[in-house]
């Protein structure tokens, strides 16, 4: 059935070489997508290559450091030539975390995150939209956060990174619906993955955090690219603008 396979689809994911990227990656790909991924670190880059090679998967790569404007350009241009000009896919996926109370925030930490997080998305998604369009059906997807969603603590700065996707996500959709290009954001709670393995080492917060979460334990970088998969696959074709979150119950837990 069609409707459950990526079979000759091709698709832009943003940093696929550790955590939720990588196995969004491997998720397109056994669903028979070609995929193109990038991330800052060559050696880490070179190595998930092989070992996509090496697992039979279409994946090829860039590196890029996408708070750089000029590096995201010459990514797309990348992108647009290794698929003859048509995407199917684009996960905006690649972010950073800064973790502090919000007086704390420097000057400087401030406008990376928004490079990185936000600035980049929005950029990506300009570049990408006449690839998308010439694919005659294109799907992006944000990866947001529950932080996104609700407050969580010290990490505003961060957490209005992933606001202003949520909010882009349902601008796209119905500006580009006319396209025949969805857009939609997973917003996942607590991951097991690099970027929150020193939080989570505190076992007071991760005691916290599980307490707070109705199932009760974090989750796994599989469980985030289930849906991203499926809000790329032709079953999810009626489905845009949506921000759904990946969290245990924790965004509906009110008072326990
Ligand atoms: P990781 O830190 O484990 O991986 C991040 C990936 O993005 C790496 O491949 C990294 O490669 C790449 N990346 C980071 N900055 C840049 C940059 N400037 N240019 C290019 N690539 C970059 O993060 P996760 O897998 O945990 O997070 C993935 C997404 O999920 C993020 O959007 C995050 O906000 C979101 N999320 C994660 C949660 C969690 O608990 N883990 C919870 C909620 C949301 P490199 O450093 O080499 O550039």
């Amino acid at each position: 059935d069609s409707r459950w396979s990526l079979k000759g689809m091709t698709a832009l994911v943003t940093g696929g070489t550790r955590g939720i990227g990588n196995v969004i990656v491997e998720e397109l790909a056994g669903l028979g997508a070609t995929i193109h991924t990038c991330s800052r670190k060559e050696t880490e880059l070179i190595e998930c290559l092989k070992d996509w090679k090496a697992k039979g998967f279409g994946v090829s790569g860039s590196v890029c450091d996408l708070s750089s404007r000029a590096q995201r350009e010459k990514l797309m241009e990348t992108v647009s030539s290794v698929f003859n000009g048509k995407l199917n896919i684009l996960v905006n996926n690649a972010a950073i975390v800064i973790q502090k109370p919000t007086v704390e925030v420097t000057a400087e930490e401030f406008s990376t995150i928004m490079a990185i997080n936000f600035e980049s998305v929005y950029h990506l998604s300009q570049l990408a939209h006449p690839l998308l369009k010439a694919s005659g059906a294109g799907s992006i997807v944000f990866v947001s956060s529950v932080a996104g969603v609700v407050a969580v603590k010290h990490v505003s700065a961060y957490s209005v990174t992933k606001g202003a996707m949520n909010q882009l996500t349902k601008n796209l959709a119905c500006e580009w619906a006319e396209d025949n290009i969805r857009s939609n954001a997973v917003a996942p709670w607590f991951i097991k993955t690099p970027m929150v393995d020193q939080m989570l080492s505190n076992k007071t917060f991760l005691e916290e955090v599980i307490n707070r979460t109705p199932l009760r334990r974090v989750g796994d970088p599989k469980e985030v690219s289930s849906l991203v998969a499926f809000l790329c696959l032709p079953a999810s074709s009626y489905i845009t603008g949506q921000t759904i979150c990946v969290d245990g119950g924790v965004t509906v837990n009110g008072f326990e």
